[in-house]
C-alpha cells in the first residue's frame, strides 16, 4: 500500500489527534512503510513513538515494540488505548488471568502493537509463539541500551542482533536519544544493520531555556521557581540523598508540593513517588540522578539543577526530560564553584588515575558550560559536534541579558601580583578566597596570623565586591591565567601564560559583574502563556478527575498543549473541539462532550479573553446570554438545594466537579434560589472585596495572582457574582 503526504496527514490527524508531523516524523515513517531497515535519531521529545505507531496501522501484521522499562509501557499502551488504538504488553506486572488474557488476544490477531521487554522475548517459546502472530516489525525502542558506552546499557539488548536472522522478512527500526556517534556504532553493529536508512534530527531542544544563577540562596531561588510554575510538574536534581530530603521539605513548608526520591528509599516509597508524579498528586520531586530514567511525562515544565551535575551528556539528559510536549519549559542551573571542588575530592582516591582523569576534564567542562557567557544553547549542542549559530537563541540567559565585557587589565594585574606577593612573602599558595580577603583588605585570623596585612596588595580591591573578584579569579582560571591545584587544598598558582601576560604588560578583556536581577530573566524565559488561565485550572481539575476515574496519568487523556489551546480558542461544539491538538476520532467521542460541557458552562460565567493566536482556525464562539440558566443548572441547583454535596452531585450526574462549581456559580449570578453554604470566611470576602477594588473585576487570573492564590477560582466567580448584583 502506498502512502502520499495527505493519506499520512490524515492518518495523523484521525488517530493523533495531531495537524503537522514534528521534523523528520514523515521521512521515517515513509522509510518504515518502505520496509527499509531505519535509524532514527530524534532528542527527547522529538516524537519517536509515532515513527512507528503509525505505520502498525497502516497495514496487516503485529509491529513488536522492544522496550527496557516496565513502567514506560504501561503509560504508552494506555495512551494508545486512550485513542483507540489496539495495544497491549506483556511483562511481570501482570497477573496471571491477565496475562492469559492478552495473549488470548494476540492470538485472535487482537493488537496492532504489542510491547515486550527484551528477557521475555528472548524466551524460545516466546519465539515460536511470535511466528504465529504474524509479526512484520520490530521496533527497537531506546536502542543506546545495545552498547556498552551508553547511559543505560543492557546485556539482553546484545541478542537482539540474532532476531534478524530468526525473523529474515521482519522489519527492523531502531530509535534513539542518543547523540555520541560511538554509541550510534555500536547500534548499526549490534542489530545487523547493513545500510539503515539513518535520520538524525537536530539535537536542539527550541522550547526548552537554559539560565544558570549563582547558588546563593538555593532554598530561595527553588522556592520562587516552583512558585512560579505553581500546579505545574518539575524536577529539582540535587547532589545528595540529604539535600534532596532537605529540600523536599522546605518546599513543602513553603506550601509547594514536593516530595524527596532517591536511592535509599525502599522499592515501594521509590514506586509511589513516581506514581504520585505521573498522575500529578505531587508536582515537585527533588531527587538525585536517579530519578527520571523510568519516567516520560510531557509536561514537565522545568528542570532545576540544584547542584553541579558532573558532566554534560548528564546535564543534556537532565534537562532533556522537560518539556517534551514542546511547550515552553525552563532549565535553571544553580553554580557554586565549591561543588567542582567536591567532585574533585570525592574522586580524589576512588577511581583509577585514568578514569579521574576523564572525569575531571568532563566535570571542567560542564563548569565551563555553567561560568560561560556566551550563548548556552550554542555550548550544548557544540559538545555534540552539532553546528549551532543562530546567535542570540532567544531562550538563554546569556542572549537575552548578555553580560558586557570591560578592561580587566587592572582586576588582572592586581590579583596576580597578589598571588605572586602572598608567594614571596610567606613561601606558600594559598586558595583564592583568602587572596580575595588579602585584596579587599578583610581582617581575618589567618591574614593577622601570616601577617599578610603589610603586603602591598593588601587592600587595593576594595573597588569590587568578593563575589565580584570570585567571578574574575575563575575567569582568569577559564583563561588560563591562574590554575588551582586540586591536590594541594585547591591553591592557586600562577600559570606559564600568566607569567607572560604580566611580563609582556598584555591587555584582557573580562566580564563584567552581573547587575540583573535573576527574576527579570525569568520572567522573559516563562513567555508564551497567552491562554485563558481560569479555564485551565478548570479543564485540568476535569482531566484529573477522569484521569483518576480510570486510573491513568493525566496526560494519556490530554496533553497541556491540548488543554491550552482548548483555554485560547474556547471550543464549544464538537466540531470546533476536533481541531484541538491532540484529539482524534476516538478521544472526540469519548471526551469531547464533557470539555465542551464544561467549557460552555465557564462561558456562561466568565468572559471570553481574545487571544491572537496565529495558527488559530477555530471560530469565534458566540457569546452566549450569561443570565438565563439552562436546564442542566437547574437539575445542579436543585440537587444541591436537596442537600447534596458537591461531589456527590458529580458523580450522580456524570459531571465534573468543576461544571457542578460553575453551575452553582451560574445560580448565584442569576439570583436563584440557593441553600446556605458558607462560600468563604470573612477574612477571604475581604481581601476579594480589596483585590477587585484594586484591580477591578474583568479578569480572574491577575486577582487569584495577587492573593497569592489563596482562594479558588470558584470563590472568585461567586464573589464577583454577588458583588456585581450588589452594585446594580
Ligand atoms: P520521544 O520518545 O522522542 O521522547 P515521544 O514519542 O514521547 O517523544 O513524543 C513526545 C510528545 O510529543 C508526546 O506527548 C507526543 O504525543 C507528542 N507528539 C509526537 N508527535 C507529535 C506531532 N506530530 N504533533 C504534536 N505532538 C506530537
Ligand atoms: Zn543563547
Amino acid at each position: 500500500m502506498t502512502h502520499n503526504d495527505s493519506s499520512l496527514a490524515a492518518l495523523l490527524k484521525e488517530h493523533f489527534g495531531f495537524e503537522q508531523f514534528r521534523p523528520l516524523q514523515k521521512e521515517i515513517i515513509r522509510s518504515v512503510l518502505e520496509g527499509k531497515e531505519t535509524f532514527a535519531l530524534l532528542p527527547t521529545g522529538g516524537g519517536k513513538s509515532l515513527c512507528y505507531q503509525l505505520p502498525a496501522l497502516t497495514d496487516e501484521g503485529l509491529t513488536l515494540v522492544i522496550s527496557p522499562l516496565i513502567a514506560l509501557m504501561k503509560d504508552q499502551v494506555d495512551g494508545l488505548n486512550a485513542a483507540g488504538i489496539p495495544a497491549t504488553f506483556l511483562n511481570s506486572s501482570l497477573s496471571r488471568p491477565e496475562a492469559a488474557e492478552r495473549m488470548r488476544g494476540l492470538w485472535g490477531g487482537a493488537y496492532k502493537l504489542l510491547y515486550v521487554a527484551p528477557e521475555r522475548l528472548m524466551m524460545p517459546d516466546f519465539l515460536s509463539n511470535l511466528d504465529q502472530w504474524n509479526v512484520n516489525r520490530f521496533a527497537v525502542d531506546e536502542a543506546h541500551c545495545i552498547s556498552e558506552w551508553g547511559h543505560d546499557f543492557r546485556p539482553e539488548y546484545r541478542k537482539l542482533g540474532a532476531l534478524r536472522e530468526r525473523f529474515p522478512k521482519a522489519q527492523f527500526l531502531a530509535l534513539t536519544a542518543t547523540a555520541t556517534s560511538r554509541v550510534r556504532d555500536d547500534i548499526i553493529k549490534g542489530l545487523h544493520f547493513s545500510e539503515p536508512q539513518t535520520f538524525v534530527g537536530s539535537f536542539n531542544r527550541p522550547n526548552l531555556s537554559y539560565s544558570v544563577r549563582p547558588r546563593q540562596d538555593g532554598d530561595g531561588l527553588a522556592l520562587a521557581l516552583t512558585r512560579r510554575h505553581r500546579g505545574e510538574s518539575g524536577i529539582v536534581y540535587c547532589f545528595s540523598r540529604a539535600a534532596t530530603e532537605n529540600l523536599a521539605r522546605f518546599l513543602k513548608d513553603n506550601g509547594v508540593s514536593s516530595k524527596p526520591y532517591h536511592a535509599g528509599l525502599s522499592d515501594e516509597e521509590r514506586r509511589q513517588t513516581q506514581d504520585d508524579f505521573i498522575k500529578d498528586n505531587v508536582d515537585v520531586i527533588c531527587a538525585t540522578v536517579a530519578f527520571g530514567m523510568g519516567i516520560d511525562k510531557p509536561n514537565v515544565r522545568f528542570v532545576m539543577h540544584y547542584h553541579l551535575p558532573r558532566n554534560i551528556e548528564g546535564y543534556y539528559q537532565e534537562t532533556g526530560r522537560a518539556g517534551r510536549d514542546g511547550l515552553p519549559s525552563e532549565c535553571v542551573l544553580l553554580f557554586s564553584a565549591s561543588d567542582e571542588i567536591k567532585y574533585r575530592r570525592l574522586w580524589k582516591d576512588k577511581a583509577s588515575e585514568q578514569e579521574r582523569k576523564v572525569a575531571i576534564d568532563q566535570l571542567l567542562a560542564m563548569s565551563h558550560f555553567a561560568e560561560s557567557t556566551d550563548c548556552r544553547r550554542a555550548g550544548l549542542l557544540n559538545y555534540f559536534d552539532e553546528h549551532f549559530d543562530e546567535i542570540p537563541c532567544g531562550g538563554c540567559d546569556n542572549c537575552l541579558s548578555p553580560r558586557a565585557k570591560m578592561d580587566g587589565t587592572v582586576i588582572a594585574q592586581k590579583l596576580m601580583s597578589c598571588v605572586f606577593r602572598v608567594r614571596e612573602h610567606s613561601g606558600f599558595s594559598v586558595g583564592l578566597r583568602h587572596l580575595i580577603e588579602v585584596l579587599t583588605g578583610a581582617n581575618t585570623e589567618k591574614i593577622r596570623q601570616w601577617g599578610h596585612q603589610a603586603l602591598s596588595t593588601y587592600g587595593i580591591g576594595k573597588e569590587y565586591s568578593r563575589d565580584a573578584w570570585m567571578d574574575f579569579g575563575r575567569e582568569l582560571m577559564r583563561k588560563g591565567l591562574l590554575s588551582q591545584d586540586a591536590d594541594q587544598y585547591n591553591t592557586i598558582q600562577m600559570t606559564e601564560r600568566g607569567n607572560q601576560f604580566l611580563k609582556e604588560k598584555e591587555t584582557i578583556a573580562l566580564t563584567e559583574p552581573p547587575v540583573k536581577s535573576g527574576a527579570a530573566i525569568a520572567r522573559t524565559l516563562a513567555a508564551g502563556d497567552e491562554y485563558d488561565h481560569a479555564l485551565f485550572e478548570t479543564i485540568r481539575g476535569l482531566r484529573k478527575q477522569l484521569a483518576d476515574e480510570q486510573g491513568v496519568p493525566a496526560y494519556t487523556i490530554f496533553s497541556d498543549v491540548a488543554l491550552r489551546q482548548m483555554a485560547a480558542y474556547y471550543p464549544v461544539d464538537l466540531q470546533s473541539f476536533s481541531k484541538i491538538s491532540g484529539v482524534g476520532r476516538v478521544k472526540l467521542d469519548s471526551y469531547g462532550p464533557s470539555f465542551v460541557e464544561t467549557i460552555k458552562t465557564f462561558l456562561d460565567v466568565n468572559p471570553r479573553q481574545n487571544y491572537n493566536h496565529p495558527q488559530t482556525d477555530s471560530k469565534p464562539v458566540r457569546e452566549r446570554d450569561a443570565s438565563r440558566p439552562g436546564e442542566t443548572v437547574f437539575k445542579t441547583v436543585r440537587m444541591f438545594n436537596d442537600g447534596l454535596d458537591l461531589h456527590s452531585i458529580a458523580q450522580t450526574r456524570e459531571i465534573g466537579m468543576q461544571t457542578v462549581e460553575q453551575h452553582l456559580a451560574k445560580a448565584v449570578i442569576a439570583d436563584l434560589e440557593l441553600r446556605d453554604h458558607a462560600w468563604f470566611t470573612q477574612e477571604e470576602a475581604d481581601t476579594m472585596e480589596k483585590a477587585f477594588t484594586e484591580l477591578g473585576d474583568d479578569r480572574l487570573a491577575p486577582i487569584r495572582e495577587s492573593l497569592n492564590e489563596s482562594v479558588t477560582y470558584l470563590q472568585l466567580q461567586i464573589y464577583r457574582a454577588m458583588r456585581r448584583k450588589t452594585s446594580k
